[in-house]
């Protein structure tokens, strides 16, 4: 148990008037976590006090060498007027598996929920009350030891802000048009794929660009070996129901060039419950393109905490255009949408014990 210290704000900004017009990650409340960590006292000073400036020597290992990475998940405000998580433990030991991957000491797994659910009970009023709104929390770890030799931190520090948001869909599930990227890679086997390190988003801009030149809201990663194999779209992990079973990349495989994501992971266990095949492997670009002239790609959908579910009415791959569902959103990725928000925001039973609650809103 962390004993953590709060210290209050003595000028509490104004709660936004009009949520609506939140955006995300653009607001951000009135305190964040913090705890710090050396190799003499481990983690060590966990308290709560008002957001503001980091103050970091220039020569923060953070800033030259990118040992850093980030979590993010959200709290929601259910009609009862509750605020709860969803499946935050997850979020804790992917953390975790990405500190190990960057040479970050581990943090224990329930200091890092218990320190989530400490901050959004500080900040319970900022948790948005408008429907598919929520309070969109970012831990994440920074190295700050001063040296310019590339070598571990010995130092870091381990901080929470949250930021609320606004319904990632204004206007209702809106399918979106998808770039396939033939030129440049987001991950490697054997790199840092399955990590969230920032560094990962960095290399991903520039294609990301490049997309949106094109008119396209995302891109759709293929493998760095072949350009042949899908991986995600954006930030987001991506399924393919083709004649009536779902497929998507492997993650959590020797490769690790997949991020595994907790809404995948529950996608995939909603799925089997209702009995669906999903098959967890390699799905070649050239094999869906085909599925399309033979009209059998019935569905496609990202997935990922922002949107929970994003589909799909068209992919782009060089010349060719595989278009689905006729631009509807598939009848399976509003079941899941609806199964998955319905949760979350305490609409429908929690069924798989995947919601923790914080605290009375
Ligand atoms: C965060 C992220 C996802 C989705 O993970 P969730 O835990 O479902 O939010 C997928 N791909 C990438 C690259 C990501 O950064």
């Amino acid at each position: 148990m962390l004993d953590i210290k709060i210290t209050k704000t003595a000028a509490p900004k104004a709660k936004p008037a009009d949520e609506s017009k939140l955006g995300f990650g653009k607001v951000f409340t009135d305190h964040m976590f913090i705890m710090d960590y050396n190799a003499g006292q481990g983690w060590h000073d966990p308290r709560i006090v008002p957001y503001g400036p980091l103050s970091l020597d220039p020569s923060a290992v953070v800033f030259h060498y990118a040992q850093e990475c980030f979590e993010g998940m959200k709290a929601y405000r259910t009609a009862e007027n509750k605020i709860q998580l969803f499946r935050p433990e997850c979020n804790a030991r992917r953390m975790n598996n990405t500190h190990e991957r960057l040479c970050i000491p581990q943090l224990p797994e329930e200091d890092f929920v218990q320190a989530v659910k400490a901050i959004v009970e500080v900040e319970k009023d900022w948790v948005p009350h408008s429907e598919g709104a929520s309070l969109y929390i970012r831990p994440y770890t920074i190295a700050t030891m001063a040296q310019l030799g590339v070598h571990a931190s010995t130092s870091y520090k381990f901080i929470i802000i949250c930021s609320p948001s606004g319904a990632y869909y204004a206007a209702g599930l809106a399918p979106i048009d998808i770039y396939v990227e033939d030129t440049y890679v987001r991950a490697c086997p054997g790199g840092t794929g399955f990590t969230k390190c920032g560094g990962n988003y960095a290399v991903s801009l520039l294609a990301g660009q490049k997309a949106e030149k094109k008119g396209y809201s995302q891109v759709l990663w293929l493998d760095s070996q072949e350009r042949k194999y899908v991986e995600e779209v954006g930030a987001m992990n991506i399924f393919f129901k083709i004649g009536g079973k779902l497929y998507t990349a492997a993650a959590e495989d020797r490769d690790g060039t997949v991020l595994p994501g907790v809404t995948r992971r529950s996608i995939i266990e909603l799925l089997r419950d209702w009995g669906y095949e999903v098959i967890e492997g390699k799905l070649a670009i050239d094999d869906i393109m085909k599925a399309s002239r033979e009209g059998k790609l019935e569905e496609v959908f990202g997935s990922g905490t922002a949107a929970v579910v994003s589909p799909v009415k068209k992919l782009d791959y060089e010349d060719q255009s595989a278009f689905i569902n006729d631009g509807e959103i598939g009848p399976l990725t509003q079941k899941l949408y609806d199964t998955m928000t319905g949760m979350q925001w305490g609409k429908l039973p929690d069924t798989k014990g995947w919601i923790v609650p914080v605290c009375k809103g």
